[in-house]
């Protein structure tokens, strides 16, 4: 690859969102399918997710719920139970009306045996799941129920984007249910605790928590809570929802109780929902202009091997060499697994691009003269030059790069959030940081959460994205109207 020459066309700089696909493309993560909105996510993208339910997995279970798994479909009149959920969601659902096909006139098939009562595929399970909390939760003693599932579920979203917005996705939809308000609200708040931890922590990804606006909040929520990371274009991505529920549900669904004194109460209820959105997330945070860069807790696999083969008796020895390398790196541990190291024997010109292009985290080029110094030639994905290392130190030190890699991928991400957050306290400076097409970054500003306020904001394309929960209470006038208010919020370009 000629020097300047990225491995990625276009370029960040040049076409961002052109350069996400391109990305997905060469990394090999999904393609899109011959279903409208409906992705196929490949090998290499469904480890990164495979990784991702294994550690939020643990994480669930730590803090215990339990998995279960509940229909894919859901009866029309469940939904229609709850009037401002079934109105948020009815624009989006995928209706199952017949249970067969036959032969019709012209040869072809037509769906024959009419349903009494449409199905609708799942687009969130509160309706259904909360139809079997109702039976399973007779006194205060079966409170609280912590259950999560892992599914899929369909929105038929008309802009779709891979990972980022599809109509099908995966995901995992926490759901639970409370004896009082304030377990309820803290389950809440705990669980948007686990996913700001999970994206710091594992996805490299800093986030802010923050609470939803009343326009933003989930479909008959009381209180909407969520991480909202920053991409390298200065776009905003929610990450993750929480929704306090309140008693609306539990209510519609009459998910009751006898409490202690033997009276009867509706439960309270939350839901909570991460999806293959993470991965999309994920790759416009790290990845640069050579490709796809991995935090390498979730790297499929952190290390490739390359033997320098050059066809001649030196082959066999280069090939026993790395054998036993990767044997001796598979006994190493990294964030509590294996790490993951494999060889790449293929006969093809340019492979260390392919890996450059995948995000592999480290790569090890072994030819003949390395093996004759007992070392390795070793590059890292977030570094440009290569160097060589003796194959001791590489053993003792692979842990520790990994971290420092996965350390500095965070770091280089929350500085780049901290450099395009700005603070507003006045309307002009605002509409002049969001003007033209280019995203600005985050405007932090004082806000009452009023009509006007949509009105500004819809000209500039920009919404607001959370009441972040930290540090929120100084004084001060809101942008949009000047009165007085101690609350601010975060305002973007989102995706
Ligand atoms: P919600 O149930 O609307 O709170 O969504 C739960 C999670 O799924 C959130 O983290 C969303 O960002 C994500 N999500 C919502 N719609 C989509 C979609 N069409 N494709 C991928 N992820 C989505």
């Amino acid at each position: 690859m000629a020097k300047n020459k990225t491995a990625i066309t276009p370029t960040r700089e040049q076409d961002y969102p052109e350069w996400y696909q391109q990305v997905v493309k060469a990394a090999d993560l999904a393609e899109n399918s011959p279903v409208r909105g409906c992705m196929v996510i490949k090998p290499w993208g469904y480890g990164i997710w495979e990784n991702m339910q294994r550690d939020l997995d643990k994480m669930f279970k730590d803090t215990g719920h339990e998995n279960a798994y509940f229909p894919l479909f859901i009866p029309k009149s469940f939904l229609e139970k709850e009037a401002e959920h079934v109105e948020g969601f009815a624009k989006e659902c995928a209706v199952v009306t017949h249970h067969r096909l036959e032969p019709g006139p012209d040869g072809g098939l037509v769906p024959a045996g009419k349903l009494e009562e449409p199905l609708i595929v799942r687009p969130t399970s509160e309706m259904i799941i909360g139809s079997m909390f109702a039976k399973w939760v007779q006194s205060y003693r079966d409170l609280p129920l912590k259950i999560n599932q892992w599914a899929n579920v369909v929105r038929w979203e008309l802009r779709t984007r891979l990972f980022l917005r599809t109509a099908e996705f995966l995901w995992q939809e926490g759901h639970t249910a409370h004896a009082t308000k304030e377990e309820a609200l803290e389950e809440t708040r705990l669980m948007l605790d686990v996913y700001a931890d999970f994206a710091e922590n594992f996805m490299a990804m800093p986030v802010i928590k923050g609470e939803k606006t009343e326009g933003e909040r989930f479909p008959g929520a009381e209180m909407t809570l969520s991480i909202e990371a920053m991409m390298q274009d200065r776009k905003a991505l929610q990450a993750g929802t929480s929704h306090f529920l309140g008693q609306n549900f539990a209510k519609a669904q009459e998910i009751s109780f006898q409490d202690s004194e033997g009276g009867e109460s509706h439960a309270w209820t939350t839901s909570w929902g991460v999806s293959t959105r993470l991965v999309g997330a994920l790759i416009m945070t790290h990845s640069d202009d050579d490709g796809l860069v991995l935090p390498p807790k979730l790297a499929p696999k952190h290390v490739v091997i390359i033997p320098v083969l050059k066809g001649d008796d030196t082959e066999q020895k280069v090939l026993d060499y790395c054998e036993s390398l990767r044997s001796e790196i598979r006994e190493l541990q990294y964030a509590g697994r294996p790490i993951e190291c494999w060889i790449d024997k293929r006969d093809v010109r340019g492979k260390k691009w392919d890996h450059v292009k995948k995000g592999v985290p480290i790569r090890l080029e072994v030819g003949p003269r390395d093996i004759e110094n007992d070392g390795v030639f070793m590059a890292r994905r977030d570094q440009p030059k290569a160097s060589g290392v003796s194959r001791s130190e590489l053993l003792e030190t692979l842990p520790d790069v990994l971290q420092q890699m996965q350390d500095g991928l965070f770091e280089r991400a929350l500085q780049m959030q901290k450099d395009n957050t700005k603070e507003f306290d006045n309307l002009d400076d605002f509409k002049k940081y969001f003007e033209g097409d280019k995203p600005s970054g985050f405007a932090l500003c004082h806000f009452t959460d009023v009509p006007e306020m949509e009105e500004i904001l819809k000209p500039l394309k920009v919404t607001p994205r959370c009441i972040p929960l930290a540090d929120n209470d100084t004084p001060g006038k809101c942008i949009f109207t000047g009165a007085d208010t101690n609350k601010r919020a975060i305002f973007a370009k989102a995706y």
